[in-house]
Parts: C-alpha cells; sequence; structure tokens
C-alpha cells in the first residue's frame, strides 16, 4: 500500500509510542491468550514482535523463556481488485514459515498443540491478516490429517489456537470477518488516519519524533 499522506491525516509514532502501547497491552495478551510461537508480518510486524516477546515469557523448568519467532513476507497488490469480492486474492507470498525449525521436537511441522499469536503492526483493510488466517487454518488442517491416531489428532485440534495482535486497529469497514475461534488484540484503535511508524522514517528520526502532534496513547 502506498503512503496516501498527501490526502488523509498522517500520525506520526515514535519508538515509544509502540513500546508504551504494547506494553500496555501485554498483561492482557498474556493472560488471555498466553502464545507460545509469535508469526510476525514482515515488514511491520518484526519490531512489534519483538517488543511484545519481551513481556511475554512462557516458564518451563522453573525458568522464564523467550517465544520463538517466525516470520512471514506478505505483500498487498491493491491494483488487483476490489476489496469486497477479492478478498485475501491480493495478497502475494514472499516468505513463508521454516517447519525445518519450527518442526524440531514435533512430528508434525510444528504448528499443532500451540498458541499462535499473529502480529503486525496495523490492521488497516483487514485483507492480510484474513490471508493470513486462511492460509494457517490449512496448514493446521494438512498437519492435523499427518495425525493417525484419531484421539491424538481431536487433542491436537484442539490445542492448537489462533490469535492476532496489532499495535493499530483502523476503525473503518474490514474486508471480511475474522473467523470467531480467532482471539484478537489491538493495543490502540484510531480513526482512518495514516500511522507514520518510525521505522519507516528515512529521514530525520528526531525531526520525525519532533514533528509529532496529536498523538495517539492507547
Ligand atoms: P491491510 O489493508 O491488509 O489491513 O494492511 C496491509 C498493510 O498495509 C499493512 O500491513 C501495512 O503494512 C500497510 N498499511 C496500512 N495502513 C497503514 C498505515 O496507516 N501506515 C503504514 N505505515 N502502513 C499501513
Amino acid at each position: 500500500m502506498g503512503n496516501p499522506a498527501d490526502e488523509v491525516p498522517m500520525i506520526r509514532l515514535s519508538y515509544n509510542d509502540v513500546h508504551n502501547a504494547i506494553q500496555k497491552t501485554a498483561d492482557k495478551i498474556r493472560d488471555e491468550f498466553a502464545p507460545t510461537l509469535f508469526i510476525a508480518i514482515g515488514g511491520g510486524g518484526f519490531i512489534p514482535a519483538r517488543i511484545l516477546r519481551t513481556f511475554c515469557k512462557t516458564t518451563s523448568e522453573g525458568k522464564k523463556r523467550n517465544i520463538p519467532i517466525q516470520a512471514v513476507g506478505l505483500v498487498l497488490y491493491e491494483s488487483m481488485g476490489g476489496i469486497a469480492e477479492k478478498v485475501g486474492t491480493e495478497v502475494v507470498r514472499t516468505q513463508w514459515l521454516d517447519f525445518s525449525t519450527l518442526g524440531t521436537n514435533f512430528s508434525h511441522g510444528g504448528l499443532l498443540g500451540r498458541r499462535i499469536l499473529i502480529v503486525d503492526e496495523v490492521d488497516d483493510t483487514r485483507t492480510t491478516l484474513m490471508y493470513l488466517i486462511r492460509e494457517l487454518k490449512n496448514d493446521i488442517e494438512k498437519q492435523l490429517a499427518e495425525v493417525a491416531d484419531e484421539k491424538e489428532r481431536e487433542r491436537l485440534r484442539e490445542e492448537t489456537k489462533l490469535g492476532i495482535f496489532v499495535v493499530h486497529n483502523k476503525l473503518k469497514p474490514k474486508a471480511g470477518s475474522l473467523p470467531p475461534d480467532v482471539t484478537y488484540f489491538s493495543a490502540v484503535d484510531t480513526p482512518d488516519v495514516w500511522l507514520a511508524y518510525p521505522w519507516e522514517c528515512d529521514g530525520d528520526i528526531e525531526e520525525h519524533d519532533a514533528a509529532r502532534v496529536n498523538n495517539i496513547k492507547p
């Protein structure tokens, strides 16, 4: 998506704005979802996922452990059609999960039995998230099909959870509704403005921060 900053109001965000927003939501994410795997959507979800990892650790054998972050690359091509009729079809994968590391210690590829939290910086039209949920559900079904024992398969199906965390959710019509079994967290709800993230600043980051006004507080 291009930056439509000339046409719509823009809100600049500092690194600390993003960090604070994530920190304020982290307790809720830990308490209500307790993720065991992050899937960061690149590139906007990379830094938020890393920040969130600081606040969400798992405990095993009395030790706090970092939650692994896997990355996917998804590009949204707007030119390929209207949102409502073509949901998901204009998203192209540039990178996918690395099952060779994800599946270590698992016989089935590594998604099953995990509480998988997708992380992105912004939920705009929701096209990207709809695509990713659909594709992950397909991969989960493929892995479930590999489990021969029916009881074990149903146990793993029950234990495998999908959630979404976005730093900003734009309050606007979305490309689709998320399935009811997907837990959704947003740190900040925003009007339909252009959000200028600090990692996109290709000029002077101090000037970017100094020009930051009307900031959105979580
Ligand atoms: P979607 O429309 O699928 O929800 O969002 C697609 C992608 O467009 C987002 O992951 C993000 O990279 C980009 N995007 C949408 N709105 C904004 C925005 O306000 N600021 C920035 N920097 N990127 C945005």
